[in-house]
């Protein structure tokens, strides 16, 4: 009997009393487009900082604001009331060792308490530059300073323009896209450890979305997993274009590690998801032009869909992109263009940087220096003056387990003047052996999220 089976009978119930235990706490809630009108917090009398979002970004910058100014009052608003890691979530699914929901989870309150900032849990659901109030389900908030830093959200409509919201509900449900902290990530853990024989189908969108070497990361993961429990079948790949990020490392680990068991198919156009039948119908273009249409059968769908900016920008009508809705920033400040009073950062950021956790947390340092000396009347030049930061975005992927191997990427960031730009360079290791990939990328790797979680908390 495989730890897998075992799981079956023995498991289900105290993983669905975790699961249980998220979803209430993390599940996706009901919006409140109407919003409380009472007063969510009495009218400030000195600076207030209202932060939108206790993720990556919202939970450094409203540490460090606090760091660089105890007089400022700091207030972030998250509808989630526990805090849950999309880094390292691929770790979780791929069974590695000492890696459990407690890995990935933190209260929210304890670097609240540490530093000495509010932490309220409701959902924002407008926002009114004008009068400086934010309103949520629970009540309206004025502010001096707004900070979004509210992620992603995704756009199922977009792509599929047949599938109407029932067909949508179904597919997030059943074949949960996991990019967003929560009870997706664990509904994938138990449909992998509930699969039989047969093959897992991850699809990978076209276009900007959150972590783009993640897909990848969680194919070599599930592949491991399926070797680890002894389960026959494929991890398939279906890429809506041909970009891999990392794609030299990873297309190497896939091959040495993994043989056959990996299967990238690019230029997937993902046309119809029948989960009764459990079969993905798509079309493949090729290297001519040429286009099939093809089905495939599927044990687990991991459908990730295109992604958009959170709807908290829309909400603050601050100056967007066109494709994906990131806010435009003010040169090469986390200021918005659009308004010297809000600010953003974490993956809707308008910069030509990665959309990272490692970025959300960098981005939200800067922005901290520059909202403590606006607040100070003093004048900042961290947007304006040229600058150079090595490694401003360093992202690691676990590609291998028992023996543990990781590959990385790392950004240098310039200033243009305009806009932050970020330049990518994966490294071979030391102790790679000529390889992408090494034991002691995979310990860094460990030794990142440790420390960054520390960074956000404590
Ligand atoms: C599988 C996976 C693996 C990853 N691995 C890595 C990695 O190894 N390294 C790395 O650097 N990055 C990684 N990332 C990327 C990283 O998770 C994101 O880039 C990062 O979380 C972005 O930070 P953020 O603050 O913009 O968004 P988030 O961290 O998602 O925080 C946004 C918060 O806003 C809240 N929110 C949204 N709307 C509202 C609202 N209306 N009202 C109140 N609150 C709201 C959300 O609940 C959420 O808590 C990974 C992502 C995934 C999916």
């Amino acid at each position: 009997m495989t730890r897998r089976d075992l799981f079956k009978v023995a498991g289900v119930t105290a993983a669905s009393a975790v699961v249980t235990g998220c979803t209430a706490s993390t599940g996706v809630s009901t919006p409140n487009t109407q919003g409380a009108t009472n007063t969510l917090m009495p009218k400030s009398n000195g600076k207030r900082v209202v932060i939108i979002g206790g993720g990556y970004g919202g939970l450094t910058a409203a540490k460090y604001i606090r760091k660089g100014d105890k007089t400022t009052e700091v207030v972030v608003l998250e509808k989630k009331d526990i805090f849950m890691s999309c880094p390292f979530s691929n770790a979780l699914l791929g069974g590695m060792e000492d890696v459990s929901l407690d890995t990935l989870t933190h209260d929210l309150y304890s670097g609240a308490q540490a530093h000495g900032y509010h932490m309220i849990q409701t959902e924002v659901t407008a926002i009114n530059r004008g009068s400086k109030v934010v309103t949520t389900s629970k009540g309206t908030i004025d502010y001096d300073i707004l900070v979004m830093s509210p992620g992603i959200a995704y756009n199922y409509e977009d792509q599929f323009k047949g599938w109407d919201a029932n067909k949508i509900a179904d597919i997030q449900q059943n074949a949960p896209a996991a990019l967003m902290p929560g009870s997706e990530h664990l509904a994938l853990k138990r449909q992998l450890e509930n699969m039989d024989d047969g093959d897992v189908i991850i699809t990978k969108p076209a276009g900007k979305y959150r972590c783009p070497p993640a897909p990848f990361e969680r194919a070599c993961m599930i592949a491991s997993y399926m070797e680890k429990e002894g389960i026959k079948g494929k991890v398939i790949i279906l890429n809506e274009n041909k970009s891999v990020a990392k794609g030299k490392a990873f297309k190497e680990a896939w091959k040495e590690l993994y043989g056959k068991r990996i299967i990238h198919m690019t230029n997937c156009n993902i046309d119809d998801v029948d989960m009764d039948k459990k079969e993905v119908h798509f079309t493949q273009k090729d290297s001519l032009g040429d286009t099939k249409k093809r089905s495939h059968k599927f044990q687990v769908l991991n459908l990730i869909p295109h992604n958009k900016a959170n709807p908290v920008v829309e909400m603050s009508g601050v100056e967007t992109t066109t494709s994906f809705g990131k806010v435009v920033m003010n040169g090469c400040s986390f200021q918005t263009k659009s308004d010297k009073n809000v600010y953003a950062i974490g993956d809707v950021v308008g910069h030509a940087i990665p959309p990272s956790g490692q970025t959300a947390n960098w981005a939200a340092k800067e922005a901290a220096s520059e909202i403590v000396a606006q607040l100070n009347g003093k004048a900042h030049t961290l947007g304006v003056k040229a600058k150079t930061v090595n490694a401003g975005n360093v992202c690691y992927s676990m590609v291998g387990d028992k023996p543990e191997s990781a590959i990385m990427v790392t950004h240098d960031f310039s200033w243009t003047g305009k806009v932050i730009k970020g330049k990518g360079n994966v490294p071979k290791p030391k102790d790679g052996k000529g390889k992408f990939r090494s034991k002691n990328v995979a310990k860094a790797t460990r030794e990142w999220y440790r420390g960054i979680v520390s960074d956000l908390f404590a």
